[in-house]
């Protein structure tokens, strides 16, 4: 069973959105879905890098999760202001 996420970001500085490709290691506290990514270390320990203008402040604004390549579950999230 593989586990990845698709976590898209929106950058504050030039307004771009963007997708990043998250594969988490395979240990025991991995996190298993889009609630347990949201929480982890392992997405706060992610370095998002706009591609547009390098700014790395990114604000996570939707996360797909797939396993095996199949999308299981998409989820939303309102930006907080
Ligand atoms: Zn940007």
């Amino acid at each position: 069973m593989s586990i990845a996420f698709k976590v898209y970001v929106h950058c504050p500085n030039c307004q771009k959105d963007y997708g990043s490709f998250l594969e988490p290691p395979e240990a025991d506290d991995a996190p298993q879905d889009i609630d347990e990514l949201l929480e982890s270390n392992f997405l706060r320990d992610q370095k998002f890098l706009c591609q547009e203008c390098e700014s790395p402040i990114g604000i996570v604004t939707g996360v797909k999760e797939l396993r095996n390549e199949q999308l299981v579950s998409v989820r939303r999230l309102e930006p907080c202001s």
